[in-house]
């Protein structure tokens, strides 16, 4: 499969015989890092976790002829929107055009992705994360670390080809406890930092962990891997 960093949460997965595009986001108005004429014979699907304008594009939906849309429900589209979108709720199992989608709930807003597609199982954070503050109260870190971890328990046990997960170093020397606890309680053959902000040391200093080996170094927009 290939995977192509797009920009902070924003990845492209390909399989056999299909195109997910996650979290689309072009810093600073470039447009240049999709295009579907350059997946010719694939089936294109677009995922937008939440709402948040580092999260959703709405130029995504002008390419509504050729590519469909799995949206989070509180994303609504405009009413005369002609393309085909499954609106997806927090903690439901979907099947879409041969995929099995399953959503967990965000402790940010809208939802997690565990995707599985032509054998493989994809996991996209969206925005949940191990949002622990080192300026917060107690009482909202205490919150947000059973919150993440509820979610994250909720998905023990499977078999993850890709994962991203946030790294965000806003969060200062917590910015890896998403990744550490879902690592340790889930796993993956393959994992993306994302949601850095345009630190790509981050995933320098993930590699250093004990299961760096399975991070993926990105180093520039439009990247690719191929696995
Ligand atoms: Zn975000």
């Amino acid at each position: 499969m290939n995977v192509i960093y797009l920009n902070h949460s924003g990845f492209l997965v390909e399989t056999e015989n299909k195109v997910l595009v996650f979290d689309y986001y072009s810093q600073g108005g470039r447009f240049d890092f999709f295009n579907p004429q350059h997946f010719i014979g694939k089936d294109i699907v677009f995922f937008v976790s939440h709402n948040h304008n580092d999260h959703f594009d709405a130029r995504i939906l002008d390419w509504a002829e050729r590519v469909s849309y799995v949206v989070s429900d509180e994303t609504r589209l405009s009413s005369d929107f002609q393309g085909e979108v499954l609106y997806v709720k927090p903690h439901e199992v979907y099947q879409f055009r041969g995929m099995e989608i399953e959503t967990l709930l965000s402790n940010d807003e809208g939802v997690a992705f565990v995707v599985e597609a032509d054998d493989k199982m994809i996991y996209h954070a969206g925005d949940l994360n191990w949002w622990h503050w080192n300026g917060e109260s107690k009482e909202f870190n205490d919150e947000i670390a059973k919150s993440y971890q509820e979610e994250i328990q909720q998905i023990k046990g499977r078999q993850i080809d890709v994962a991203f997960v946030p790294a965000d170093l806003r969060l200062e020397d917590k910015y890896c406890w998403a990744t550490d606890y879902f690592m340790q309680e889930v796993g993956a053959a393959a994992v993306f930092p994302m949601h850095f902000w345009g630190r790509f040391d981050v995933c320098e200093m993930l590699k250093e962990k004990p299961y760096g080996d399975k991070i993926h170094n990105i180093t520039k927009e439009n990247q690719k891997f191929t696995f």
